[in-house]
């Protein structure tokens, strides 16, 4: 097992991996940007080593100051958490040539997954079913391009083939909105993603977010943990999720899930990833695959009873999977809330000093985030400060659990999403179960 390992992210993640690092008696070195330094895993930690100033391009994404920081303490592994640098597969090659492990898939898995277009072509060679659409990158001109919509038939959806955090998609519900919306995706994709590139989807009027978690050892060895459902979103980036999915039978899972399965064996798959889905009148279509641990894994934790982190570490380092699919129960159900510094209904940022932050407990209640009394929440990252997640017997349970966890939370001095949540947790809708992706968007214009 490894001795150290670095942790090349900030925030909640950050800590999550040095307590499942401590778990393992395996020292982390924490990396931190200069807005950073107050925080807890900083001040934790068994070593940290400032990697710059607070915007991200000069800190959480500057590889030559985080590989040095791994080589001044003589780190033997990074764990690159969500987000940042844990997609990139230049980083993780970077990483290997220094002689450190990468704490995820091979470089060329990356490369594979984190183009759209090419992760669509390995899955429909895999035999995972697929969004019908554009075989590959859209070409330019104009009478191929409304030739592919007519066959795919409208609407359609453009999306960026480099693009991520519901970035870089827009949808077209008629032939003479095409081509403007071609060209405005791609340059807006050319300046975010660096990688101009668009491909079409049918874009799918009701469809869930289900999405299957999978590990992979080494040794050619691959579990699924089951599914979770992200349908709750707004823009494209996901608010609540729980595992497992209600009313979709288990048999769809299990099918859907080994296909999974066999499709990060034909990859050569190692470490945490994620296949994600639309799901729709009873059939899967795969959308992307996230080649890291997620924000919401302590869904999955829960009902599985599999620590996704400490996994990722022990695969990393060389060890088999220490269980087999069939050891895998699906037990009972969990939820999370991501709780966001920002304004509950109009969703502008609210960074700042927390004057007071009482989070929940108690049975089947977990937070995981790395705020506290007094902390600052600095204006440059992602507003995303902390998750609450429950589990109960029965959804009915965790449901009621999450009610109680969110009316004990009080969070001051900034704004949270909190009081959404509350709201959302007695809608009879959700309670109901099996919303649809654009079902929190539709609310939220009814509720103004
Ligand atoms: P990102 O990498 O930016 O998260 P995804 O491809 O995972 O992008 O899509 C994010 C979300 O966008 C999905 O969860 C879904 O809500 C919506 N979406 C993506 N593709 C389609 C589609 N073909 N039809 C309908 N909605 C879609």
């Amino acid at each position: 097992m490894f001795k150290k390992i670095l942790v090349a992210n900030r925030g909640e993640i950050a800590l999550r991996v040095q307590r499942a690092c401590r778990e393992l008696g395996i020292k982390a070195v924490m990396v931190y940007s200069e807005a950073d330094r107050d925080a807890k895993y900083v001040r934790l930690a068994d070593e940290a080593v400032c990697i710059g100033p607070a915007p991200s391009s000069q800190s959480y994404l500057n590889m030559p100051a985080i590989i040095s920081a791994a080589e001044v303490t003589d780190s033997e592994a990074i764990h690159p958490g969500y987000g940042f640098l844990s997609e990139n597969a230049d980083f993780a090659e970077r990483v290997e040539q220094s002689g450190f492990q990468f704490i995820g898939p091979t470089p060329e898995s990356i490369r594979v997954m984190g183009d759209k277009v090419s992760a669509k072509q390995a899955m429909i060679k895999a035999g995972v079913p697929c969004v019908p659409g554009s075989e590959g990158e859209l070409p330019e001109d104009a009478p191929t391009l409304k030739r592919i919509a007519k066959s795919v038939g409208y609407p359609v959806i453009i999306k960026a083939a480099g693009g991520g955090g519901g970035r870089g998609m827009r949808v077209v519900h008629t032939e003479a909105a095409l081509l403007a919306a071609v060209q405005m995706t791609k340059a807006e994709a050319g300046a975010a993603f660096g990688n101009p590139a668009v491909y079409m989807e049918k874009y799918l009027q009701n469809p869930r977010h289900i999405e299957i978690q999978v590990i992979a050892d080494k040794h050619r060895n691959a579990v699924y943990l089951g599914e979770r459902d992200c349908s709750m979103q707004r823009r494209h980036q996901k608010v609540i999720e729980e595992a497992p999915a209600p009313g979709i039978p288990r048999r769809l899972i299990e099918r859907i899930g080994e296909r999974c399965v066999a499709a990060c064996k034909k990859i050569g798959y190692r470490g945490a990833g994620t296949f994600e889905f639309l799901y729709e009148n009873g059939e899967f279509y795969f959308i992307e695959m996230n080649t890291r641990v997620q924000v919401e894994h302590p869904v999955t934790e829960w009902v599985t009873g599999v620590d996704i982190v400490r996994t990722q570490i022990t695969v990393a380092a060389g060890e088999k999977l220490p269980f087999t699919q069939r050891q895998i129960q699906i037990r009972g159900h969990a939820i999370e809330c991501r709780v966001n510094a920002e304004d509950p209904f109009k969703f502008t940022p609210s960074p700042g000093r927390v004057t007071t932050w009482h989070m929940p407990g108690g049975p089947g209640v977990r937070v995981d985030t790395h705020v506290y009394n007094n902390y600052f929440v600095p204006p440059n990252y992602d507003s995303m400060i902390g998750k609450i997640i429950v589990h109960g017997d029965t959804r009915e349970q965790a449901i009621a659990r999450m009610q109680t966890a969110l009316a004990e939370t009080a969070i001051e001095g900034i704004s949270s999403n909190v009081p959404l949540h509350r709201e959302l947790m007695v809608d009879a809708n959700f309670i109901a179960g099996g919303t649809n992706i654009h079902y929190l968007e539709k609310w939220l214009s009814d509720h103004k």
